[in-house]
């Protein structure tokens, strides 16, 4: 495949490449008919009328030939950003490779062609979005010969998205249901990961790590999970511990573990007040709230990222500046006075602590309270 992979690289243009030694090894390039070579040609430069009156009127044309790349009219059409001649060919209820032309339109970060695409008929069931073209081997929806798609055979639409950081491919294939499966555990001895990791093992690897290359890009992070900080910081803790697990892939595991841990970052580096830096520090506060519990107090993501050694997270201004404020809370006075004196305080306030205490049962409500709280 190492021919395919280098002829369809974006530079290599096609008429260049015609001229160039790859064409000698090649027989299809040759058994193209006139009227096919044409239509090809008309899909490649965007040629609308020329499009439009060979559909309409040629009974003869096989809208699915293929050039000496092995790329048929719609790929051709979508590789050039012909938005008009996608939908002309979309049109045609025995085009194959569509695919195909999803992912094309997805890496080069086409969104009206994705939306024209995604509109056809065959995304009516949103199996086709959820499962990888290794998965789906039942139609001509991918092209399965060795000129087929050059993308992993693992990647569904929606990798494919969240590894380019496409937020509105990736919006848009969220709404139609498109989810990027987690893998299952490494050690899973169910029938599936067996079967997989008996036929290739380094697909079956690739695969794993591709899902979680999807999972980790803030893109996806951001627009699928209702609690972005804490999915992320549990990603990063899942994927710095599959990092001593999967030896071979640690580098790769480590990097994503980092970009988790980078987008928590980013996101406290976004807030613009203090209830949005609560927000984020405290997670999800409806719950414990109903238990009568102050939700100052709870910082329940300050803990899980100690836990988890997110330090930049920790050390951030933003956060430290909110810890800070619940430091010295009741005190802020003590705030702008010398060592000395803050030493003394704390002195002061730890050996009358017996009588405090004795005061706060009397009285619980005084201002005393605050002193033993603190
Ligand atoms: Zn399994």
């Amino acid at each position: 495949n190492l021919r395919n992979l280098t002829l369809s690289s974006p530079l290599c243009g096609r008429r260049q490449a015609v001229r160039g030694p790859a064409f000698m090894f090649n027989a299809r390039g040759t058994s193209l008919t006139s009227e096919e070579e044409r239509f090809l040609d008309a899909t490649e430069y965007g040629n609308i009328p020329v499009v439009r009156k060979m559909l309409d009127e040629s009974s003869t044309l096989n809208v699915n030939c293929v050039d000496y790349m092995g790329q048929n009219g719609l790929q051709l059409a979508v590789g050039n950003e012909h938005l008009e001649v996608t939908e002309l060919l979309l049109r045609r209820d025995n085009l194959a490779r569509i695919g195909d032309a999803l992912l094309l339109a997805i890496s080069k970060g086409y969104v009206r062609i994705v939306e024209a695409i995604l509109s056809h008929p065959s995304f009516f069931t949103s199996e086709r979005l959820t499962r990888s073209p290794c998965e789906l081997q039942d139609d001509d929806f991918y092209s399965y010969d060795e000129d087929g798609t050059r993308f992993s055979p693992d990647i569904t639409p929606i990798i494919l998205a969240a590894h380019c950081q496409k937020y509105e491919v990736v919006h848009m294939l969220l709404m139609k249901g498109a989810r990027i499966e987690r893998p299952h555990d490494y050690f899973c001895k169910c029938a599936d990961c067996t079967e997989k990791q008996r036929k290739d093992s380094f697909s079956h690897s690739r695969s794993r790590i591709n899902a979680y290359r999807g999972l980790a890009s803030p893109a996806y992070l951001s627009l699928s999970s209702e609690d972005p900080v804490l999915t992320a910081l549990e990603l990063s803790n899942e994927l710095a511990k599959l990092a001593n697990i999967e030896k071979e892939f640690k580098n790769d595991y480590r990097k994503l573990s980092m970009q988790c841990k980078d987008f928590v970052v980013g996101v406290l580096d976004l807030c613009r007040d203090t209830e949005e830096v609560e927000a984020i520090l405290n997670g999800d506060i409806s719950a414990e709230l109903e238990e009568g519990q102050h939700h100052r107090s709870l910082l329940s993501r300050v803990k899980l990222a100690i836990k988890y050694e997110v330090k930049k997270f920790v050390a951030h201004p933003n956060c430290q500046q909110q810890l800070l404020t619940i430091w010295y809370e009741n005190l802020s006075g003590l705030r702008e006075q010398a060592i000395a004196v803050k030493c003394l305080v704390v002195l002061v306030v730890a050996l009358g602590l017996p009588l405090l205490a004795v005061g706060y049962w009397f009285a619980p409500c005084s201002k005393v309270r605050s002193c033993v709280s603190w």
